[in-house]
């Protein structure tokens, strides 16, 4: 089976590994910072100095043209604008590259080898800081005209809640992501410096963290109801740090869905946590093939 190269490019770390399957066969992680393409270089070439790897998939948060490969814009890196990352890392290593948003990558990670294996109407959600979405729908990975569709994060919940990065205010994002349960934490004046913490002070049972849980729940599950009748997925897919938190999390959202979606008792709706953790995006970049954006 062949070996490729996944690259996945955050605000505060590149990750990149070598993918052969659903399997990464070794992980290298670096700090972000100046000098982006000079630090993605160096990282792709120590992996490749010991093994003969086919093609290179990077995911990317922001706004990335998967069609030329070029990042035209990407939130926390300034040096990426309109940048032909794809064109440079083949100039340098003569390897075949591709480069995608990194919530597609995560979808794409999950749908051919984690929670989505055999569905071909999927939503996909990561809860981090902020909220990233993504879609593949009748087995199609949905892109949009100018590739900004499934920014469910900034679909608005609350036209009077907190005030969004976007400029809007009670985007799903502001209101259901870890910022959004770390707010509610210091409301709630529990001591806590990370959401990791609330999770495992509402699993003891504490009764001011299983209500933000709660909360959470709710606004993922008004999010995730307005996906579910937009699209009428198969499965919904959530991902990122706090999809670990298992029944605490989930519960809410199962619970809140019933009232919060039209027709549920006809509906089969599957709202599962993503399987591969941290490696979907590395292992769905190395897998990204520009067939899935053949019309
Ligand atoms: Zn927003």
């Amino acid at each position: 089976m062949r070996v490729s190269i996944g690259i996945d490019i955050g605000g505060t770390n590149i990750k990149g590994g070598l993918v052969r399957g659903r399997r990464i066969l070794r992980k290298i992680e670096v700090g972000a910072g100046t000098g982006m393409v000079a630090r993605i270089t160096a990282l792709i070439r120590r992996l490749i100095s010991k093994q003969k790897v086919e093609r290179i998939g990077i995911g990317c948060a922001g706004l990335v043209d998967p069609h030329r490969g070029v990042i035209h814009y990407s939130p926390n890196i300034d040096e990426f604008r309109n940048i032909p990352l794809a064109a440079l890392i083949e100039e340098e290593f003569g390897i075949r590259c591709s480069i995608l948003n990194d919530v597609n990558a995560f979808l794409l990670g999950e749908w051919l080898f984690g929670a989505g294996r055999g569905y071909q109407d999927l939503i996909g959600l990561t809860i981090g800081t902020g909220i990233g979405g993504a879609a593949i729908i009748g087995g199609r990975m949905l892109w949009g005209s100018g590739y900004l569709a499934g920014e469910f994060g900034h679909m608005v919940i609350d036209k009077k809640g907190p005030l969004c990065s976007c400029g809007r205010r009670g985007c799903l994002e502001i209101v259901a992501s870890q910022t959004a349960i770390m707010r509610m934490a210091r409301r709630y004046h529990l001591p806590l410096s990370d959401p990791e913490g609330v999770a495992r002070l509402a699993k003891s049972g504490n009764k001011k963290a299983l209500q933000i849980f709660d909360a959470i729940g709710h606004n993922l599950a008004i999010g995730i109801g307005n996906l579910i009748d937009i699209f009428d997925p198969e499965v919904v897919i959530v991902g990122g740090g706090i999809a670990n938190a298992g029944a605490i999390l989930f519960g809410p959202i199962r619970r809140y869905i019933r009232q919060e979606v039209m027709g549920y008792r006809y509906r089969r709706i599957r709202i599962l946590p993503a399987r591969l953790k941290k490696g979907a995006s590395i292992i769905g970049a190395a897998h990204f093939d520009e067939q899935l954006l053949t019309p």
